[in-house]
């Protein structure tokens, strides 16, 4: 495995991988030019964004976690999460989010630093996040930060999924993501996904439309223009990242690290 010294994952909640083909995404194709990506990585059920995201940094599925609603309850077997992972190994962590209930991904003292603004039913509420998040990150050398950008889900709620209004906040998802990106340096390794996609103006369920969702990583010694070919799951983002940060993946974890990214 290839070893990074920072690392950064952007969270576009609710997107669907089909609607990076209808929006305009200038900054996401570079991504994806640049580097390896699938559109059909799977999420877990229930599809519903605190499930997803625990599994995402827990590394277990909802049956394990235990967390099935978006009200967070305390763990009767906790697994630890990569935040917990990255602290112990003395990785810096950093989290910038605007959905509070999100608060809980890691375990209390995990977070070298954590910025919350209360603004993802907002429009504009990403942009204000993203201009936040890249004053953080700026120059960014060494440790893994979390960004995560809530509007486009919120819209897929009220507009519905594949709307025209929808397709528009995918686009306004991928101008905030340039302005983070804008000032990372090149050696930070960078991965866009998201917790599940939506339909109608709903998800939850395992129609492939809630349970599929993107994953797209570039950086160097990141293979480049590449589709990956393995199925890539939820689960498998924090033994991946752990590898690439040089930390050790928990035994409890049940995800993969995703080799297939890597080049050579
Ligand atoms: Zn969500």
């Amino acid at each position: 495995m290839i070893r990074a010294d920072a690392l950064v994952l952007i969270v576009v909640d609710g997107l669907r991988p089909d609607a990076l083909r209808r929006a305009a995404t200038l900054h996401l194709d570079r991504l994806v030019a640049g580097g390896a990506h699938t559109y059909a990585a799977r999420s877990v059920m229930p599809s519903v964004t605190l499930p997803c995201h625990t599994s995402m940094f827990r590394g277990v599925r909802p049956e394990r976690h235990g967390i099935t609603t978006n009200v967070w309850i305390p763990p009767a077997r906790p697994v630890p999460s990569l935040l917990d992972v990255l602290h112990r190994a003395k990785i810096p962590t950093i989290a910038i989010y605007n959905w509070e209930q999100l608060r809980d991904l890691g375990d209390p003292g995990s977070l070298d630093q954590s910025y919350f603004v209360n603004n993802c039913y907002e429009p504009g509420g990403d942009q204000e996040l993203a201009e936040l998040a890249a004053g953080v990150l700026g120059g960014m050398e060494a440790g893994f930060a979390f960004v995560y950008l809530g509007y486009v889900d919120t819209v897929g709620h009220s507009q519905g999924w594949m709307s025209p209004a929808y397709i528009d906040a995918v686009s306004q998802a991928d101008q905030a993501i340039g302005t983070i990106l804008a000032e990372l340096p090149p050696q930070v390794v960078r991965i866009v996904t998201s917790d599940h996609g939506g339909h109608a103006q709903t998800h939850g369920t395992e129609m492939p439309e809630d349970m599929t969702i993107p994953w797209l990583i570039q950086g160097p010694g990141i293979r480049q223009g590449y589709q990956l070919q393995g199925q890539v799951e939820i689960i498998d983002n924090p033994p991946t990242i752990a590898s690439l940060l040089g930390a050790e993946p928990a035994t409890e974890w049940t995800g993969k690290v995703i080799a297939e990214a890597v080049d050579g």
